[in-house]
């Protein structure tokens, strides 16, 4: 773990003064205006939304391009992408099986790489920011960092006898917010795995230390139906029920999956501030059976969010499709067309996660005085043909244009620029993951 994260070198591409000029603009403000014309970023910051004839050091021309904010992906373990295909169509059971034991073997090195590649994948795809959960989150910033994402990295704490960690997971945790509070890109969060891993002695220490360090805690919580009545079996509550007596669950917390709630517990989770980190594809990959209650979260005020979950369970970090399935699952099991729209769908992955993450007054939209995630999605490309400004949130959503992002900034700095991943090299970390990745699975 190094002395001080500060000293770790930032990525490239840093324009102190970038002009994004003539795109259509999807602002995600709060009256979701959308627009032809430009955005100002100034030192990191979007300093103007509109039309202006400034001077700026870099211009970008977006002609022909939809600007939007970043993509959040409020559920992930981002180095696992190193594990894609290792446990494709098996049963629950067989699957954590499998992944546990490759899990087992891996090195900070190999999950440096991992976290590389999985956060290329998120820039050609739109995403600025992730919430990841998984061990070494040490080594997890230093890949974020270095591909210039913004990360919030919850290290995973679970009782002793259920770890591969070397030493207690709660103080590797403390250890890592510890060497990582003042990093401009990291954000350090504790994250107790879920109740099947974690006693409430577990669970509450990690509350106390999350409180503490001015975080949240981010969590896996009832994601299949197996995990819920097994638990009812043993303590005679719900999770949710249980956690809430216990007094862990708070406000600003993330919890991620939330498939098997009864509208008591969605309750309880809006009561006591928790937001859901949906993840459809994962769900739906792994049969977890039951769909999300996304139209009760959104009556009864839970904050929602969307998330793809590692490449093992997903194989994907691609958030346009997360988007995309979110609607489509609402969709199909509700037997109405009308629910979850794709302005909703848009919200989910951009303004409405800054909030779940506390962070609204800096991200999720383009407007002055946040910080500058933004992206260029090129309409020409047969996904885009036709955008207009009317139809354009639609294509976001339902056309699948990760393709055509061509541009992706973070904290104003470029980390995709005309389709060049220009903060690392890009060859040379898909080589290492492929090589890393062989010894893994050999
Ligand atoms: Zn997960």
């Amino acid at each position: 773990m190094p002395d001080s994260f500060n000293t770790l070198p930032r990525p490239g591409g840093l324009s102190l003064k970038l002009a994004i000029q003539n795109g259509t603009v999807i602002t995600q403000n709060e009256r979701r205006e959308v627009f032809t014309g430009d955005v100002l970023v100034e030192d990191g910051e979007i300093s103007k939304v509109g039309e202006f004839s400034d001077r700026a050091d870099d211009t970008l021309d977006a002609s022909g391009c939809v600007v939007m904010p970043g993509l959040i992906n409020c559920h992930t373990h981002v180095s696992m992408a190193l594990m894609k295909g290792v446990a494709d169509d098996l049963q629950l059971e067989q699957f954590l099986e499998k992944t546990f034991a490759i899990d087992a073997k891996r090195t900070p090195k190999d999950i440096e790489i991992g976290t590389k590649l999985g956060c290329m994948e998120m820039a050609r795809s739109g995403t600025t920011c992730l919430l990841d959960l998984y061990y070494s989150q040490d080594a997890i910033a230093h890949g974020v960092n270095e591909v210039g994402l913004r990360g919030y990295l919850g290290w995973a704490v679970l009782d002793e006898q259920f770890t591969t960690q070397k030493g207690r997971p709660l103080d590797n945790c403390e250890r890592f917010i510890r060497a990582f509070t003042d990093c401009p890109l990291i954000k350090p969060v504790v994250a107790p795995q879920g109740v099947y891993v974690c006693s409430d002695e577990t669970l509450l220490a990690a509350r106390e230390l999350a409180s503490k360090s001015g975080t949240f805690c981010h969590y896996h919580l009832s994601e299949t139906r197996h995990e819920v009545y097994e638990y009812k079996r043993q303590k005679g509550m719900r999770p949710v029920d249980h956690l809430s007596k216990i007094g862990f669950l708070s406000k600003g917390d993330i919890a991620a999956h939330c498939v098997w709630l009864t509208v008591n517990e969605v309750r309880e989770l809006a009561r006591c501030g928790v937001s859901a980190a949906h993840c459809p594809t994962s769900n739906m990959k792994l049969a977890s059976g039951g769909v999300a209650p996304l139209p009760e979260m959104f009556e009864e005020g839970v904050g929602v969010c969307l998330g793809t979950d590692g490449c093992s369970s997903n194989n994907s970090l691609d958030m346009f499709l997360e988007m995309k399935f979110a609607a489509l699952l609402q969709k199909s099991s509700r037997w109405d067309a009308s629910v979850l729209p794709a302005q909703k769908a848009l919200d989910l992955a951009t303004i409405d996660a800054a909030r779940s993450l506390g962070a609204e007054h800096e991200l999720g939209s383009l407007e002055p005085g946040k910080k500058a995630d933004i992206v260029v999605v090129d309409c020409r490309n047969p996904a885009m043909v036709p955008t207009t400004r009317e139809n354009a949130v639609a294509n976001l959503v339902y056309s699948s244009p990760s393709k055509a992002v061509r541009d992706t900034i973070v904290d104003g700095r470029f980390v995709l620029r005309d389709r060049n991943i220009v903060s690392v090299d890009e060859e040379r970390v898909l080589d290492a993951a492929a090589d890393a990745a062989r010894e893994l699975m050999s």
